[in-house]
């Protein structure tokens, strides 16, 4: 409970977005409390975390927000969305169709979300490289055509987790702060 009593100087709101299945509540698990489950349940109801860390000097509380098990197309609701300065695209880079629809999941997000979020495209479950079905140039080339950062990652591992959010929040910094 290191932020009891600290002075916050932003909170910046990510959304994490994404086929179900993905990773996106282990990564968020990973990132906020270095826990993972290999049986995680689909996340039921609004879910948020929180991890406050110091950015030049700032405190920043990362407010990040975990799908409802709504990830069929358009269930997410325009809430979930609101007052996000930053989202992670997830997709599994062993199931290709997860891939495939990060095109209308962006397409989503800049329907609802601010012009200038900042948005990271994640290949997750980057440790299962035997049965990869993505491969990185495919997901570069797609991150470049639409302007986003990029990086494979594992939950399970912990490969990148840090990094990419970290990377994420002081992109959002930049802009912000
Ligand atoms: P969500 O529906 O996108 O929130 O996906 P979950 O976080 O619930 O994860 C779905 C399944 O994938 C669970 O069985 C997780 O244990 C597993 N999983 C998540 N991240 C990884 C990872 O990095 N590597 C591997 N091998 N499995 C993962
Ligand atoms: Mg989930």
């Amino acid at each position: 409970y290191g932020d009891y009593n600290q002075k916050i100087d932003y909170v910046f709101k990510i959304v994490l977005i994404g086929d179900s299945a993905v990773g996106k509540s282990q990564l968020l698990a990973r990132f906020a409390r270095n826990e993972f489950n290999l049986d995680s349940k689909a996340t039921i109801g609004v879910e948020f975390q929180t991890k406050t860390l110091i950015i030049d000097n700032k405190t920043v509380k990362a407010q990040i927000w975990d799908t409802a098990g709504q990830e069929r197309y358009r269930a997410v609701t325009s809430a979930y969305y609101r007052g996000a300065v930053g989202a992670m695209l997830v997709y599994d880079l062993t199931k290709r169709q997860s891939f495939d629809h990060m095109a209308r999941w962006l397409e989503e997000l800049r329907g609802h979300a601010d012009k200038n979020i900042v948005i990271m495209l994640i290949g997750n479950k980057c440790d299962l490289g035997s049965l990869r079905a993505v491969p990185i140039e495919d997901a570069q080339e797609f991150a470049e055509r639409e302007n986003l950062f990029f990086m494979e990652t594992s939950a399970l591992e912990s490969t990148n987790v840090e990094t990419a959010f970290m990377s994420l929040l002081k992109e959002i910094y930049q802009i912000v702060g």
